[in-house]
């Protein structure tokens, strides 16, 4: 039984997206692992992040450049805060937010699966 050494790359990739705390292409997170001396390559990087995706232990986004980054966090429902900056995710859970969702599918017949929604701006370090 090989299986611990299966699951280390997930633990890594996802140690990773927790500490830096903001969107990270498989690249970029690939560079955090080589830098600190980890040997994982970068078609198990990616693999790891289509894992962690599929599991909804991390979200997915395509940044500005075209390039799909990740970020993990808690699982329960809640929005984002991104810094234009340092790119630094913050968790915001709005009510406002859940009750225009409400309304809509109360008021409007709209049958509303989910929602997401993405705040953009200056985090208190960068500002
Ligand atoms: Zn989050
Ligand atoms: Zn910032
Ligand atoms: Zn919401």
């Amino acid at each position: 039984m090989r299986t611990t050494y299966a699951t280390k790359p997930r633990e890594q990739v996802s140690a990773v997206l927790r500490r830096e705390k903001r969107y990270l292409s498989a690249a970029e997170i690939h560079a955090i692992l080589r830098k600190s001396r980890t040997n994982v390559s970068l078609s198990t990087v990616y693999r790891t992040l289509d894992l962690l995706a599929g599991k909804g232990e991390a979200s997915a986004r395509v940044d500005e450049r075209g390039e799909t980054t990740f970020v993990v966090c808690d699982q329960s429902h809640h929005h984002h805060a991104v810094c234009n900056t340092c790119g630094k995710v913050e968790d915001v859970s709005c009510e406002a937010i859940e009750t225009v969702a409400h309304a809509l599918r109360s008021h409007h017949g709209f049958k509303l699966a989910d929602h997401e929604m993405e705040f953009f701006g200056t985090c208190g370090a960068c500002r």
